[in-house]
């Protein structure tokens, strides 16, 4: 039986692109280049898989509530919504599942899995496990923001429970803060593979 192919494209959201509040360098050439690519191969993808950030207005992450980071991504805001010509694409196929992430005020969710001592603790996080696990085989494709934070960890926790699939980055249609040697190291390290299209 041939492997699945998956794509989770983890907070393609307009904050974390150029004129957000917590823009990384990259993320608009990123954003539009995997929105041509997808625009004539969705059906390539068994299932996508989009996280979006998605925080009450005095989330603890946002450094006026003594966090790490400004202000963003505050759900139903135009900062939380899917990067438009992305999701103008994504809205031609029946595939696609939205899974939230860091909706408690008190708790920061960089990856959508969450995983603490061992379990998954965030229910849209368990919609792709659950599915991952349904299948015999699978190859999860990976992309989106920010390289070395969500994207890492997200690929940190899938790693914990891949026996029966393969982890591919699409460096090219990633956007880093640090530029890419975090994910570049961690992908090297740890037999990810990591390529450019
Ligand atoms: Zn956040």
């Amino acid at each position: 039986m041939a492997a699945k192919p998956i794509l989770i494209i983890v907070d393609p959201q307009n904050d974390f692109i150029e004129g957000g509040s917590l823009a990384v360098s990259g993320a608009q050439k990123a954003m539009q280049e995997l929105t041509d690519y997808l625009s004539t191969r969705l059906t390539l993808f068994d299932r996508i898989f989009v996280t979006q950030d998605f925080h009450p207005e005095d989330h603890c992450s946002f450094t006026e509530q003594g966090g790490t980071w400004p202000k963003h991504c505050v759900r139903e805001t135009f900062g939380a919504e899917i990067f438009p010509p992305l999701k103008a694409v994504l809205d031609k196929c029946s595939g696609v599942e939205y899974c939230k992430k860091g909706q408690s005020k008190g708790r920061d969710q960089y990856s959508v899995f969450d995983v603490q001592n061992e379990e998954i603790t965030n229910e849209d996080g368990k919609k792709i496990y659950d599915y991952l696990k349904s299948c015999e085989q699978f190859c999860v494709f990976m992309a989106g923001i920010a390289g070395d934070v969500c994207v890492l960890n997200t690929i940190k926790d899938l790693t914990q429970f891949v026996e029966n699939g393969r982890i591919f980055v699409f460096k090219n249609f990633t956007a880093s803060l640090d530029g890419g040697q975090k994910l570049d190291d961690y992908c090297k390290e740890n037999s990810v593979n990591i390529f450019s299209v």
